[in-house]
C-alpha cells in the first residue's frame, strides 16, 4: 500500500492545514507513504512566479519541519519531465467529456472571462501524480473524490487497452478533523486562498503575531464559555483549536477557562507551542537554501526513480520508444 498526499502552494500554510492535514500526515505515516508539494497545480489559476516559488519552498520546508522524512517528500515540478510525459499519455487516454464533467472545473471556471486550459486538464495531471508513483490509496476530501475516480478510470482503461502497467488507485477518506474557521469570520473556513484575512493563522507566524490574532478573534456577546458550534461558532472554533492542540475534547477545553480573555490567551499559548517546533525547523531550512535545495533534490531523485520504470513501461506498451 502506498498512500500519496499533496498540498498546493496556493498560499501560506495555515493552522487549519496543519491541524487538519499536515500534522496527521506526519503522525500517521507509514514507510511507503509519499507527500508532495503540488506547485504545478497552483498554476491553473492566475499566479505570480516569485510568489509561487517562495510558497513552494515554504510549504516543502513545513512538511519537513513537521517531521516527514526527506525521502518521502518531493516537489511536483522537480518531476516535470516524468509527469509531463505521463500527463500526455493520460490526456490521450482521457476523453474530453470526462475532463469537462469535473465539478471542480465547472465551479472554478464558472463566471471567469478567461480560463486556463490547465484548469480543465489538471485532474489528468493529478492522475499522472498518482499513477507515476504507483499510489494505491489517495486520502482526499470529498471535493477531490471525482478526480481520484478519474485516475482510477484512466488506469483501468490504459491497462485494458495497452497492457497492465498501472496500479488502480482508490480514494480513501482521511480521518476527519474539525474544519478550523477564520478567526475574524467564523462563518468561513481558514483557507490558503483567503490570505488577506486578518483571521488566518499561519504556521510560520511569529508568537507575538499569533497572540495578536487570537486577541482579536471574533466571539459573541455572551459571557459563559460553552461549546456550541451551531449557535456560537466563534467560541466553538477557539475551543476546537485549543482541544486539538492539547488533546482534550472541546467540551473539556470549555471547562478549563473562565473568561473570553482567558480563553484567547490560553488558545494562543497552546497554538504557539504546537507550531513552535515546526516553525523553528522550517525556518532553519529556509535560512539555509543550499541545504533546502539538497534535500529537495534528494526527494525528487527518489520519486523520479520510483516512477520512471512505470513511465517507460507505459510509453512502450502505448507504442512509443
Ligand atoms: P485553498 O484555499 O487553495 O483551497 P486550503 O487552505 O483549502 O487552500 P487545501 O490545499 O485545499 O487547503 O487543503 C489541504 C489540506 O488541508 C486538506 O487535507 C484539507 O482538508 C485541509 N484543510 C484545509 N483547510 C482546512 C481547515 N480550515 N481546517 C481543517 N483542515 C483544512
Ligand atoms: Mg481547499
Amino acid at each position: 500500500m502506498t498512500r500519496l498526499s499533496g498540498i498546493t502552494p496556493s498560499g501560506h500554510v495555515h493552522l487549519g492545514n496543519h491541524l487538519g492535514a499536515v500534522r496527521r500526515w506526519a503522525a500517521d505515516r507509514e514507510p511507503e507513504d509519499l507527500f508532495f508539494v503540488s506547485d504545478l497545480h497552483a498554476m491553473t489559476i492566475p499566479h505570480r512566479p516569485e510568489r509561487l516559488r517562495a510558497l513552494t519552498r515554504e510549504t516543502f520546508a513545513i512538511l519537513l519541519g513537521v517531521g516527514i522524512e526527506p525521502d518521502s517528500v518531493f516537489v511536483q515540478s522537480d518531476l516535470c519531465g516524468e509527469l509531463g510525459a505521463l500527463n500526455w499519455v493520460l490526456e490521450c487516454t482521457c476523453t474530453f467529456g470526462e475532463a469537462a464533467r469535473m465539478i471542480q472545473f465547472k465551479e472554478k471556471a464558472g463566471g471567469q472571462d478567461s480560463v486556463r486550459v490547465g484548469l480543465l486538464t489538471y485532474p489528468v495531471l493529478m492522475s499522472a501524480d498518482i499513477l507515476l508513483q504507483g499510489a494505491t490509496e489517495v486520502p482526499v476530501g470529498t471535493d477531490q473524490d471525482q478526480h481520484v475516480e478519474l485516475a482510477r478510470a484512466l488506469a483501468r482503461r490504459f491497462n485494458s487497452t495497452f497492457g497492465e502497467v498501472f496500479a488502480v488507485p482508490k480514494a480513501v477518506v482521511p480521518k476527519t478533523a474539525a474544519s478550523i474557521r477564520d478567526l475574524s469570520d467564523p462563518g468561513r473556513k481558514m483557507a490558503k486562498s483567503a490570505q488577506q484575512s486578518p483571521g488566518g493563522v499561519f504556521v510560520l507566524d511569529e508568537p507575538d503575531v499569533i497572540s495578536r490574532k487570537f486577541r482579536r478573534a471574533v466571539t459573541d456577546g455572551e459571557s459563559e464559555i460553552r461549546y456550541d458550534p451551531e449557535t456560537r461558532p466563534g467560541v466553538a472554533n477557539l475551543l476546537e483549536i485549543l482541544a486539538a492542540c492539547t488533546g482534550v475534547s472541546p467540551y473539556a477545553a470549555a471547562t478549563s477557562v473562565d473568561s473570553y480573555a482567558d480563553l484567547k490567551d490560553t488558545v494562543a499559548a497552546a497554538v504557539i507551542e504546537e507550531l513552535r517546533p515546526v516553525r523553528e525547523r522550517a525556518r532553519e531550512l529556509l535560512d539555509d537554501p543550499a541545504e533546502l535545495d539538497r534535500v529537495r533534490a534528494q526527494g525528487a531523485k527518489r520519486a523520479a526513480e520510483r516512477g520512471r520504470p512505470r513511465l517507460e513501461a507505459a510509453m512502450r506498451v502505448a507504442g512509443l520508444r
